[in-house]
């Protein structure tokens, strides 16, 4: 049996061959602790680590000290928000956040709200836009962080981060940025952005799973974090635990192969995207969801109006791997919390597909998607019309 094509990138991405060639020694030869300075088997995978940290930092414009390695986005988003916020409660318990955020920043704000923080959560506009003036005006005196994702990770929008961290600054509010889906994607710069912590995650840019980071700021301001692991101290005391090496060398390789082609490979991305959302306008009832360009090159996302969505998820399962809008938890499927703050009514959430395009796809397939999808819409259409 042939696999499905694979246009889920969003949820997460294989290793590339080359990551996994650099991750590979660290299993084997250069297993050391990196903590364990009393040997060369520790010397050698400090250096590994060093290396790797100092890559990354480069990459976004930070120093070394300023990394902090986590297992992924979602950990540095929780160690990002409820460390601001125990460090910081003091001065205020006012945090402001958006409606579309990852889970993995919506939840821990929802925990703070449960020990008594109050969080603002901006709506957005139809193209899942932040309102740059309604977060001006969210913002108090006893506000100390304002969340914004820099990429969202259902329907792609880019959030205007240089504006929002330019506005954070002028107010003195600590501005956090999840940019999992961002990272090697489009150009980030923590210093002319403003940002002064950001989320990161090697599994969206062919790096391994199960390692990410977060971007702390040392100066202008200095950024204070409450550690949410305790342990034996590493990583400054910010984030106990041994170091995983292959995990960290596979990130700054994934990210190395990301920036090297990041031009070339957004133009192939977009190229493809286009193309898909061309063949698909043959049909009549569809919509984009999200601003027509300010997105991910590699992101579509489209409501299939009038269609059931469960029934075009399974039409599509043998040929295309897609998400679509519901987000299943275990017991029950709900619309996705994205569209709803779009507008979306429920019944237009769940016809939606989120078509997410990579490093590994080509024209064929896309065309292949295409008119699968185009069949399988106008069978069920046909089908409700009987
Ligand atoms: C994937 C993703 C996360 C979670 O990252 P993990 O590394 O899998 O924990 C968080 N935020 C966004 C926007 C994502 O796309």
């Amino acid at each position: 049996m042939r696999k499905p094509i694979y246009l889920d990138c969003h949820a997460t991405t294989p290793v590339d061959e080359r990551v996994l060639d650099a991750m590979l020694p660290y299993f084997r030869e250069v297993f050391g602790n990196p903590a364990s300075l009393g040997h060369l088997y520790g010397w050698e995978a400090e250096s590994a680590v060093k290396l790797a940290r100092e890559a990354i930092a480069q990459s976004i414009n930070a120093t070394r000290e300023e990394i902090v390695f986590t297992s992924g986005a979602t950990e540095a988003n929780n160690l990002a928000i409820k460390g601001v916020a125990e460090a910081y409660h003091q001065r205020g318990r006012h945090l402001i956040t958006v409606q579309t955020e990852h889970s993995a920043v919506l939840d821990p704000c929802a925990y703070l709200q449960t020990l008594g923080f109050e969080i603002t959560y901006l709506n957005v506009q139809s193209d899942g836009l932040v309102d740059l003036q309604q977060l001006q005006q969210a913002i108090r005196d006893d506000t100390i962080l304002v969340s914004v994702m820099a990429a969202n990770n259902e329907i792609g929008v880019l959030q205007p981060i240089a504006e929002i961290g330019q506005i954070c600054h002028d107010r003195q509010v600590l501005f956090h940025t999840d940019a999992a889906q961002a990272i090697g994607k489009i150009p980030l710069n923590v210093e002319s952005m403003n940002i002064d912590l950001m989320s990161l995650t090697a599994h969206k840019i062919y790096g391994a799973k199960g390692i990410g980071a977060l971007y702390v700021r040392r100066r202008n301001p200095r950024v204070n974090l409450a550690p949410q692991l305790h342990g034996g101290g590493h990583e400054r005391g910010r984030r106990s635990g041994t170091l995983y090496t292959p995990q960290i060398v596979s990130f700054a390789k994934a990210l190395e192969i990301a920036i090297a082609n990041q031009a070339s490979e957004q133009k192939q991305a977009l190229h493809l995207r286009q193309h898909l959302w061309q063949r698909l306008s043959e049909l009549e009832q569809i919509k984009l969801n999200g601003h027509p360009t300010q997105r991910l090159a590699g992101n579509l996302n489209v409501s299939f109006i009038g269609i059931n969505g469960q029934a075009l998820m399974l039409a599509l399962q043998p040929v295309v791997a897609v998400s679509s809008g519901s987000a299943c938890s275990s017991a029950k499927t709900s619309p996705s919390h994205v569209l709803l703050a779009l507008g979306h009514s429920p019944e237009l959430a769940h016809a939606s597909i989120r078509f997410g395009i990579g490093r590994f796809n080509d024209l064929e397939q896309i065309n292949i998607v295409a008119n699968h999808v185009i069949n399988s819409v106008r069978s069920l259409s046909n089908r409700k019309n009987q």
